[in-house]
């Protein structure tokens, strides 16, 4: 069974520091809300690597808003909805298409540079999306540029006391409040930030498969902290497998943007046949789960590991100024992208599901709030629309500052809190073996393609590894391999539980959506088990 707390303590033994509001997270969710809430309050932002280091410094295609005249947001919300498969939240896809333009300005306000055509600001198109709406940053960095500009703005501004190189294990909750978090430092120091607020913005678990698009600092903690602490976590069975990856024996499966397809790169199966036109009308733009089963079936036909990419018929200019960091880093590995089709395959990518929140970013557990790809706010349905997550990110970081706002403060006394198990100290020495061999699971039994079976095995082998939880962690490798392993308990059990295929959870024996039995939520907490959750839907 999973604990309510990682790690054994008694406050007394810790120092505490207090503060407003206590942010987990430096991607564009977290600086972005702090710099929000910073307008009246005082934050502690904390991040277990650099500032930079997070998944929004890897976005390359962009940020999807509507911002011109030949747009308009009932298309984006559609858009947003088909993809969806049926299961979005329309309160929350009407949030997100309305006041997303105002964030990418006010994101411009604190200095990202969008790219321009004349004095307007550039705008690209990818797959599902209707109309040209995604605006992006040098080229394909858009992510990268996002975060220097926001990173910028919190390192210069007196309210936000930034703590690099900190490791939240747990969530602090006293009387069903959350009063706080257990940090540690790159010391080992272990100690407590106590605050009015506190907000989960770290990112999603893109390392529970082996083949990734995430950095190594998307380990599913927020998700795991919360569930310890007694949170809602929502659809985690939903994962965004990213058709186009680099697969190329050493190099990292490195992200080949959906905007390169956006800019006509067509797929080619080994034997060079363009192969959409069996799988989907909208060819190399349908939804992104239908382009990496088509590649998938596309590699098992021909026996091979990959499917190949070609843009060479772009002109060698457009290849160069739209996509330089693509076209840099296939060079690095030989191969040149005006001249050669690119190896790809489906590597996991986005994580649809996460804590529950509500149209202002609140958890099910008082005080704390989720932000960015850690929750599930409803946008994304059963699967995302491409460059909607960072649009949600802000939009609903501006929300939850508003609702902060108006919290009274909280005066409980922690002091005396404590919690123990009694567990064995030993370290355990194989933990990098155990966390490959459980993103080895992951990809071969809850993968991209699903079935009962393969599911059972991934549950047994998981449930095995619990035990896991008797010891007492003494490494953040240690940590993150505990709150993989609680993501991996949780996708596979509402995996096992959703007996259809939608948007990104395809079962192989269950091949079809069923709207009558599964249109809900799969919902799971530490107290209450699986609970299953019906929306009000009229798409
Ligand atoms: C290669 C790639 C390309 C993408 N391209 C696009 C795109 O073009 N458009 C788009 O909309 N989306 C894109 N996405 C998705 C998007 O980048 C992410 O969903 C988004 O950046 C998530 O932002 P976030 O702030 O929620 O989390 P992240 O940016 O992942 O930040 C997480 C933060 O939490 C911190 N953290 C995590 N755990 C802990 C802990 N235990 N203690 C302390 N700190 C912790 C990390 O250190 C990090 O600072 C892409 C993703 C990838 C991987």
């Amino acid at each position: 069974m999973v604990p309510r707390y990682l790690i054994d303590f008694n406050i007394r033994d810790m120092n505490t520091k207090r503060t407003d509001v206590c942010i987990i997270g430096s991607g564009i969710a977290g600086l972005y809300t702090a710099l929000q809430i910073a307008k009246y309050q005082e934050v502690t932002l904390i991040c277990k690597e650099g500032l930079s280091e997070s998944n929004t410094n890897y976005a390359q295609g962009g940020i999807a808003a509507v911002i011109t005249k030949k747009d308009s947001t009932a298309l984006h919300r559609q858009d947003t909805l088909i993809a969806g498969a049926g299961l979005c939240s329309h309160e929350a896809v009407d949030v997100l298409v309305n006041e997303g333009p105002e964030g990418v300005y006010e994101l411009i306000r604190y200095g990202t540079q969008f790219d321009k055509e004349g004095d307007k600001l550039a705008l690209t198109q990818e797959g599902a999306h209707s109309r040209r709406r995604i605006l992006h940053a040098r080229g394909d960095s858009t992510g990268a540029e996002i975060v220097r500009a926001l990173s910028e703005r919190a390192r210069e501004n007196e309210r936000i006391h930034i703590l690099e190189h900190h490791f939240a294990i747990d969530l602090v909750t006293e009387k069903d409040q959350c009063v706080g978090v257990i940090v540690e430092d790159s010391h080992g120091e272990q100690f407590l930030i106590q605050s009015n607020a506190t907000i989960l913005a770290t990112g999603g678990a893109g390392q529970l498969y082996r083949y990734t698009t995430n950095p190594p600092v998307a380990t599913g903690d927020g998700i795991a902290m919360a569930y310890r602490a007694g949170a809602q976590i929502k659809d985690v069975e939903f994962i965004q497998f990213h058709p186009t990856s680099l697969c190329y024996p050493g190099a990292p499966r490195f992200l080949i943007s959906e905007a390169v397809r956006g800019e006509g790169a067509v797929l080619r199966n080994v034997n060079g046949e363009r192969f959409m036109e069996r799988y989907h009308p909208q060819l190399e733009l349908a939804p992104r789960d239908v382009v990496a089963r088509a590649i998938v079936s596309e590699i098992e036909k021909t026996e091979s590991t990959f499917v190949y990419l070609d843009i060479t018929h772009e002109s060698e200019e457009l290849i160069k100024h739209r996509f330089p960091k693509i076209y840099q880093v296939c060079l690095t590995y030989g191969l040149n992208m005006v001249t050669d089709w690119i190896p790809v395959a489906p590597a996991a990518h986005y994580m649809m599901g996460g804590v529950k929140t509500g149209l202002w970013g609140e958890t099910t557990v008082p005080r704390l709030f989720a932000c960015g790809e850690v929750s599930c706010t409803g946008v994304h349905g059963a699967n995302r629309l491409a460059s909607n997550s960072l649009s949600e990110a802000i939009v609903f970081g501006k929300r939850i500052a508003q609702r902060v706002k108006e919290l009274q403060p909280i005066e409980l006394d922690v002091s005396g809190l404590s919690f123990s198990i009694m567990r064995e100290t030993t370290p355990d020495e194989h933990i990098l073996e155990k966390k490959l061999k459980l993103q080895k699971m992951m990809v071969r039994q809850v993968g991209l393609k699903r079935d009962e079976k393969r599911l059972r095995k991934a549950l047994k082998e998981m449930e095995r590894q619990v035990k896991q939880f008797q010891l007492q962690p003494t490494h953040p490798s240690e940590y993150e391999f505990l709150n993989l392993l609680t993501c991996g308990l949780l996708t596979v059990k509402a995996a096992l539980l959703r007996e259809e295929s939608r948007g990104g959870h395809y079962r192989e024996d269950f091949p079809k959506r069923d709207d009558v039995i599964w249109r809900k939520h799969i919902i799971q907490s530490i107290g209450e088990g699986v609970l299953e959750e019906r929306g009000t839907y009229d798409d």
